[in-house]
């Protein structure tokens, strides 16, 4: 059994020693430099209020684990947790909207809310001004974590179980021995351990700092006041009984605490802290994650609060807190083993509400290899060299801050830094008026203004307000017009990788359930399953020799992944910032590529999923006949430096077959009707192939991971589908994450949603149970307030026969 160092004592670091002791893992130290139970980090002072609704379902059912765990909990007798609800108020119409869309986030969640009116809301929170608050989200179960208490619980319940708390002990290095954590030095002497797990919250920069790792964490001051005892509380015992609420458009929230409110406020200039400032417990005037209380920063919370409270008018602040806490630079937790350091794994960033969950997660993943919930998202290997450099964490971090509650669209990029990576094409793509949004810091165009002219050509149905954000009707003649004729996609925002060396075929076969025992210039679609037969990502080999592969990959994780897994003789490296990629797609697409080469590309001499090294003109490319659109087609790769020229190349060839340049809103209509699945979108860990209906993409033998628990699934006997739902009006357009509902009950919940432009219908992948998902099964989405109907349609919609792509 591995000898587990845990570093801190907040929520967090607790929570985690808890489910490693339940599930048998007794050798757990926890190391805490400051007091039990009360140490002093953000978990110390925080107000604890829970709401579970998110955006992304991993964090909402975190979220939702974490409320079923703390309420179970019981300190003398008493819940750690207090399930009063919660309000999320609206006194927009924009924001009443907002929170129809959030009550099908929640519900997607398997999270009971829903929108109440302004009666019902004064009904249970009768403080609240009825003249200003047009509705609010109503969730039962959210409410107050008695955080300080749970620890407390948690840490003697794992003491109990056989793990020691030590406090007073401050980790100061971390000892490692060839590429692997061997303990931790303390100023209490060294700990040896196995595992090392850092659940140091705003200080995890600074324990990262000691294995040389940055981390996307940014330590941000917050500010907090409490109330005198209120008159109009005065009726209430209990330290909480009213939901705690949520005034987004204000950026404020709200919890009772006997007879006093709590006023938190977001709405101040964000305040980083960076981690190496805090003070030590003994120089700290209250604890070390306290600064200053700020006047400057308070103003206009009071006058702001008061709109939705009026009584706060009358009130009085006798208690104020600006406390740290962290933000990452994309707004998920760091989670996972660190893949530059054997046994050295991270908790962070994470937030009370989600402790529960994180911990369980973490807990399995340490110990199975793999946590239930589909974690991607929060994966500490997930980011981009450019994404930990300190400018960059403080900047990403902070906006972050600002935007905390603000109302976001799903394709709002952020607006700094930007332009922060662009590809060489980026140049030719200004000029054809491209609309940038941002991926993998990457600027990518969605469309382009340039294609405006073939709107006369093609029927493109409007839409709503919300789902014509970032959009434009532009997209669907691009869609249509690439179908027709042929279009230039840059696909270089896709992560590729080189595995190469002696064992890397036999690497790959062991690694992924693709038969790559092909002949040189094969490709192959395959898929990298966990020991549960999880589906960790979709990936298309290239073999460009015996011990030589190119691959197409979907992010960090997967080269993290690959690299931690590989054998000394094989190497995995990185090539995407090296190498650019476009997609020439569409019927007319051989004969332009074949306008610039000597090398014969018909069907027979380069077939679908064949490669080809060649040159179009003066530019050396892979040629790889294969297209994620659905179309005859290539994605054609070169290095960095002949982007311009690779661009220029097909552009000038491209005017006598009518090429045009087309962004990703067309890509993904366009693969959305082909019925390809996005990886982290429609499929996850969470999923087997079978579900996930990639089960083609899985060879029938033994040998590669995931392949014991795959051939034990019955195809047969699956409980949940994803399917393909068709809206059945042409304007009802949905964008993903919503709710399906049969019969008025919420069944299941949307992956990728998109217009086909080609089938003239709005599509949405879903998953559903295995019972509702035979073809012509009526469901339906909810999409704000309104349920669209939808049936289950065939998979794919657009050419199953695949002729298109294989002619
Ligand atoms: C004002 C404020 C309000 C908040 N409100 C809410 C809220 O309402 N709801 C919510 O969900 N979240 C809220 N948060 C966020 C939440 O408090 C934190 O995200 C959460 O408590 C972090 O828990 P943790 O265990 O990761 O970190 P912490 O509680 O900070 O614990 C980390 C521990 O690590 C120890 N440590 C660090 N370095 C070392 C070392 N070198 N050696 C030994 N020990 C070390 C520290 O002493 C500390 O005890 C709020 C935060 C603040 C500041």
């Amino acid at each position: 059994m591995p000898k587990i160092v845990i570093i801190g004592a907040g929520i967090v670091g607790c929570s985690l020693a808890d489910e490693l002791t339940e599930r048998g893992y007794y050798d757990v130290t926890v190391i805490e430099k400051g007091k039990l139970w009360n140490p002093g980090g953000s978990t110390s002072h925080a107000p604890g209020v829970v709401f579970q609704t998110n955006g992304s379902r991993t964090m909402a059912q975190f979220a939702r684990q974490t409320v079923e765990k703390l309420y179970s909990l019981r300190h003398n007798g008493e819940t750690c947790f207090l399930k009063v609800g919660s309000l999320e108020l609206a006194t927009t119409p924009e924001r009443l909207a907002e929170l129809h869309r959030r009550a099908g986030f929640a519900l997607s969640a398997g999270i009971n809310a829903r929108v109440i009116s302004p009666d019902e809301a004064l009904k249970l929170h009768p403080l609240l001004n009825r003249e200003k608050i047009l509705g609010a989200l109503y969730v039962p179960d959210d409410g107050i974590a008695r955080a300080v208490l749970a620890d407390e619980v948690m840490g003697k319940r794992s003491i109990s179980r056989g793990a020691r708390f030590i406090a007073d002990c401050e980790v100061i290095g971390i000892d490692q021995s060839d590429g692997r954590v061997t303990g931790v030095q303390t100023t209490q002497g060294p700990f040896p351990a196995d595992i090392v797990v850092s659940c140091a919250g705003i200080w995890g920069p600074k324990i990262g700092a000691m294995v040389g790792m940055s981390k996307a964490i940014q330590p941000l001051a917050h500010q907090l006041c409490y109330t005198a005892p209120m008159l109009e509380l005065a009726f209430y015992k209990n330290e909480a009984e009213l939901p705690v609420l949520r005034h987004q458009g204000s950026d404020l929230y709200f919890k009772q605490k006997g007879q006093s409110l709590a006023v938190g406020w977001y709405g101040h200039q964000p305040l980083p802290v960076r981690a190496e400032d805090i003070l030590p417990c003994e120089l700290a005037a209250i604890m070390p994650s306290q600064m200053p209380f700020t006047h400057e920063e308070w103003k206009g919370a009071m006058e702001r609060a008061t709109e939705v409270i009026p009584s706060l008018e009358r009130s009085e602040i006798v208690e104020s807190m600006n406390g740290l806490f962290s933000f990452t630079v994309d707004n998920f937790p760091l989670m996972g083993e660190w893949s530059e350091l054997k046994g050295f794994w991270v908790a962070e960033a994470v937030w009370i509400t989600h402790a529960g969950g994180v911990a369980r997660a973490m807990a399995e993943w340490i110990i199975n290899g793999h946590p239930t919930l589909a974690v991607h998202e929060c994966d500490v290997n997930r980011f981009d060299t450019h994404q930990l450099g300190s400018l960059h964490i403080e900047e990403r971090g902070a906006q972050n801050y600002v935007e905390v509650y603000d109302l976001l669209h799903p394709l709002q990029p952020m607006e700094s830094p930007r332009p922060l990576r662009t590809t060489g094409f980026y140049r030719r793509q200004q000029e054809l008026g491209g609309f940038f949004l941002e991926a993998s810091g990457y600027e990518r165009p969605q469309w382009y203004e340039a294609n405006a002219g073939l709107l006369i050509y093609y029927n493109v149905p409007p839409r709503d307000e919300w789902s014509s954000k970032f959009w434009s009707p532009v997209i669907g003649a691009e869609a249509c017009a690439v179908r027709e004729g042929v279009g230039l996609f840059d696909i270089t925002t896709l992560k590729r990788v080189e595995v190469t060396g002696k064992g890397a075929l036999e690497f790959l076969e062991r690694m992924t359930t693709g038969n790559l025992h092909k002949k040189p210039g094969s490709i192959t679609y395959c898929l990298l399953l966990n020991e549960r037969a999880g589906i960790l990502s979709d990936i298309t080999v290239m073999r460009r020799g015996d011990q030589d592969f190119f691959i197409g990959v979907n992010s960090n994780t997967d080269i993290n992944y690959l690299k931690k897994e590989a054998p000394d003789t094989v190497h995995v490296r990185d090539i995407t910032a090296g190498t650019v990629g476009l997609g020439l797609f569409g019927p007319k697409s051989r004969e332009l590529a074949q306008s610039l080469t000597r090398d014969d590309l018909s069907n027979e001499a380069l077939p679908y999923f064949r490669l080809k090294n060649t040159y179009l003109g003066h530019v050396p490319v892979m040629l790889c006949r294969l297209s994620y659109v659905g179309e005859l087609g290539y994605e054609i790769y070169t290095t960095a430096d002949l982007a311009l020229k690779l661009w220029d190349t097909l552009w000038q060839a491209g005017q006598q077959y009518g090429l045009i340049a087309a962004g990703r809103g067309a890509f993904n209509s366009m693969r959305l009707e082909k019925g390809y699945r996005s990886y982290g979108m429609d499929m996850n860990s969470e999923y087997n192939p079978h579900e996930a209906g990639l089960a083609f993409a899985v060879r029938k033998s033994e040998g590669f991971r995931g392949a014991e628990a795959f051939n034990k699934v019955d195809p047969n006997a699956f409980s949940r589908r994803l399917v393909c739902l068709v809206l059945e009006n042409p304007q009802h357009v949905v964008l993903g994450k919503e709710p399906v509902l049969h019969k008025g009950e919420v069944v299941g919940y949307v992956t990728s949603a998109y217009f086909g432009h080609t089938i003239g219908k709005p599509l949405a992948y879903a998953w559903v149970p295995a019972e509702l998902s035979a073809q012509g099964t009526r469901l339906s989405i909810r999409y704000f307030d309104r349920d669209y109907p939808a049936s289950v349609g065939a998979d794919p919609q657009y050419d199953p026969q695949m002729t298109r792509l294989k002619s």
